[in-house]
């Protein structure tokens, strides 16, 4: 089966993650610190958390932003869970915005009138979450400017989006939100199993998402209540967890930040070369802003079913599934989950979303992916659609 996704382990990857087995840190050494001041490099941001995963990663990123029962916050129902399930773990409520129809990311429009109803209700969103689907950012420079007008926080869902362009600027640099949140999820760009991290310019809330991944516990003296009783002495000063990240996940997450442009541009190699192949069938590719340059998380086609028909999506997914062609859909609604809909949420709240996830097929993209392999998707989609 050729994959949807697929990590890209080297030689060196495997070498460095030995080294830390052999060495005297598996956790909690100077390898996280490391991975976070390459992250933070790559992106040009201050500060790096790091942590076990994207969702750890947004967990704490609405915590340090004092996200508590009674508040709001929004994201884009075409995303993957985790993306609204960080509010509802603060105690949160979590809403929508609908996307819009040629990006699939959040619309903007939408977001603006959204607000301007929630401020005559007075239940505007503490946070949003723009989500940068499948790596193309989300217009950050409008959301912020909502942002500042409104009064939200803004998160950076950027979990497919590390080695993504904005304007000319890596995401994760902040320079439109508050913190950005990456996943390495091996199917994710880079990987380090699993992981994630989050970045920001903020001393402030870096160092309460540095308190919040390790039990709320501190060392240093400046962060405690009254004096230290010794050199052995910690405190607790919050309600914290354990989402810290290994040393071997980090010595992982620097070889293969190593490798970060030259994946990405392995992608647009193949997205290119789909490009061109696809150009006959009757669907449509995915769209590439101008402002931004996509790391190229996912290849989504829309399918016409109209010009497809008799072939529904589910045969055609079918059809190539039994060809050994990994294909997926990205995302079934967050909204239309049965524990989203027990929170009241239904069918014909979010329509763009929902007409997107009906014709909607993920074509594999993976850095290493072969033409031979890429070749074979498209002669078995185009046997389908044509
Ligand atoms: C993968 C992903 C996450 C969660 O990442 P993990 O590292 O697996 O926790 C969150 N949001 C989006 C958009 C993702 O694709």
């Amino acid at each position: 089966m050729i994959p949807y996704g697929k990590q890209n382990i080297s030689k060196e990857d495997i070498e460095s993650v030995v080294k830390v087995l052999n060495s005297d840190f598996l956790t909690q050494g100077p390898q996280v610190p490391l991975f976070e001041k390459a992250v933070s490099g790559y992106c040009g941001s201050e500060y790096s958390v790091a942590v076990n995963s994207a969702t750890s990663a947004l967990h704490i990123s609405c915590l340090a932003l004092g996200l508590q029962e009674g508040d709001l916050l929004w994201t884009s129902p075409n995303s993957f869970v985790a993306s609204a399930n960080c509010a509802l773990y603060c105690g949160a409520k979590v809403d929508f915005v609908d996307i819009d129809p040629l990006t699939y990311n959040i619309s903007v429009e939408e977001l603006e009138k959204k607000l301007i109803n929630a401020k005559l209700d007075d239940k505007l969103p503490k946070i949003v979450i723009p989500v940068h689907f499948a790596g193309q950012s989300c217009d950050m420079k409008k959301i912020k400017s909502l942002g500042d007008e409104y009064g939200f926080s803004i998160i950076e869902d950027a979990s497919h989006a590390i080695g993504s362009h904005y304007l000319d600027k890596a995401v994760g640099g902040c320079q439109y939100s508050d913190i950005a949140v990456f996943s390495f999820h091996p199917v994710k760009i880079i990987t380090t199993a699993e992981g994630g991290i989050a970045t920001t310019n903020s001393n402030e809330l870096a160092q309460k998402m540095d308190l919040y991944r390790s039990h709320g516990i501190t060392r240093d003296e400046a962060l405690m209540r009254g004096k230290s009783d010794g050199s052995w002495y910690y405190q607790q000063i919050s309600l914290g967890f354990n989402y810290r990240m290994t040393e071997l996940q980090a010595a992982l997450g620097i070889s293969q930040l190593n490798r970060l442009d030259d994946f990405v541009s392995k992608r647009h190699v193949l997205k290119k070369r789909y490009d061109k192949l696809l150009e006959r069938l009757p669907l449509i590719k995915p769209y590439q802003s101008l402002s931004c340059y996509s790391a190229l998380h996912l290849y989504p086609i829309k399918l016409d079913l109209a010009k497809n028909f008799p072939n529904n999506r589910e045969q055609i997914f079918n059809a190539l599934r039994e060809n050994d062609i990994g294909v997926n859909v990205h995302y079934i609604p967050i909204h239309l989950q049965p524990y989203y809909k027990n929170l009241g949420f239904k069918y014909g709240d979010f329509p763009n979303t929902e007409l997107y996830y009906e014709n909607v097929l993920t074509l594999p993209l993976f850095a290493h992916m072969t033409f031979k392999q890429q070749d074979k998707i498209v002669s078995a989609l185009t046997n389908i659609l044509l």
